[in-house]
């Protein structure tokens, strides 16, 4: 881990462009945040930058109305790049970015990262990007501040499901003790970032639900632009569907297929310990991790169905072979 030479970077850079992953979840925005805020602390210019901006449920965190959903000019001395494992996946703001700032720091926990960048903060044993974030400012003796816990705890949790995920360690829990007594609260980090959905979510499933299947070991189902537009919704998004699939006995792998406009198809898959879908992601050409990951592939819906359904039936053979 290159802790030194990032600090030192960071140290040099009077300008920072801080960017995450397209469709954000809380770890994408918390650890960028929490670092935005750290940053502002210090005195550098920042600026914090996601395609389309911060999602509705994470709002509520400190600083989120500072981040920008476009970059149209501007230039960095340094731009950091958080839990996003490809160049791609951090969209036009990153695109914009890479062009404009000197050098890239890659601070990200997927497996599949591709090691883009010249400075690299990278752990696929780290729980979130969110934890690194705070074990590199851990290194720099850094004073943890609320509104840097805050969106840390949130990265966290999110990301580890509630401390529910297999690589939740004792330091997992150390470090959220810390975030707590630096003035995050658990519980509203938990309500706000984990538990509450707008209730269109569940209109969402109760139009979705019908399409649920559970084939040997594959458990799925299909978010349709009908069932969208019927829940009223704008986005594209399973409201949360491929959880409740994972958590079905039966099940070892779940995958929800999500249509979008143009016909390509949003795959969202998750697994049981043991069972890798990140490999059959990174085939897709997307990427993520063994327990969740995910792809945005051709359609049409039908297609898109038989060639994923096909790659699951094989991680799930392999997933038994090693259990075994
Ligand atoms: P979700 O199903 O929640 O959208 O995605 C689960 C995880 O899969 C994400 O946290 C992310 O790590 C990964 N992921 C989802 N879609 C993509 C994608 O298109 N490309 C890459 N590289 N990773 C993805
Ligand atoms: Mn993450």
């Amino acid at each position: 881990m290159d802790w030194t030479d990032a600090a030192a970077a960071a140290r040099a850079a009077k300008s920072i462009l801080l960017v995450t992953h397209v469709s954000p979840d809380g770890d994408a925005i918390g650890s960028m945040l929490g670092l935005y805020n750290f940053f502002v602390a210090q005195g550098k210019q920042v600026v914090a930058a996601v395609d389309d901006g911060v999602p509705k449920f994470l709002q509520f965190l400190p600083s989120a109305e500072h981040v920008v959903g476009k970059l149209k000019r501007g230039k960095w001395d340094l731009m950091i790049a958080l839990d996003a494992s490809d160049v791609e996946r951090m969209g036009k703001v990153g695109a914009y970015g890479l062009k404009h700032s000197k050098m890239v720091i890659n601070i990200d926990h997927h497996p599949t990262n591709t090691q883009f960048g010249d400075i690299w903060l990278i752990d696929s044993q780290a729980v979130s990007a969110a934890e690194l974030v705070y074990r590199w400012l851990d290194t720099m003796q850094v004073e943890m501040t609320e509104p840097v816990a805050v969106p840390l705890l949130t990265g966290l949790i999110t990301d580890t499901l509630g401390f529910r995920t297999s690589n939740v360690t004792a330091q997992t829990l150390r470090i959220a003790q810390s975030l707590v007594e630096a003035g995050a609260s658990l519980t509203e980090v938990m309500a706000r970032a984990l538990v509450h959905k707008p209730y269109s979510y569940i209109e969402l499933w109760k139009h979705a639900l019908p399409s649920v299947q559970l084939d040997g070991a594959i458990a799925s189902a299909n978010i349709t632009q009908a069932d969208l537009k019927a829940a009223h919704l704008n986005e594209v998004t399973d409201g949360g569907l491929v959880g409740l699939l994972i958590s079905a006995d039966e099940a070892m792998v779940a995958v929800v297929f999500k249509e979008h406009e143009d016909n390509s198809i949003e795959v969202s898959l998750r697994s049981k310990p043991g069972y890798d879908v990140a490999t059959v992601a990174f085939e897709l050409g997307g990427g993520g991790h063994r327990q969740a990951s995910g792809a945005t592939i051709e359609g049409p819906l039908a297609a898109a169905r038989e060639r994923v359904l096909k790659l699951l039936a094989k991680a799930v053979q392999e997933g038994e072979l090693m259990i075994a």
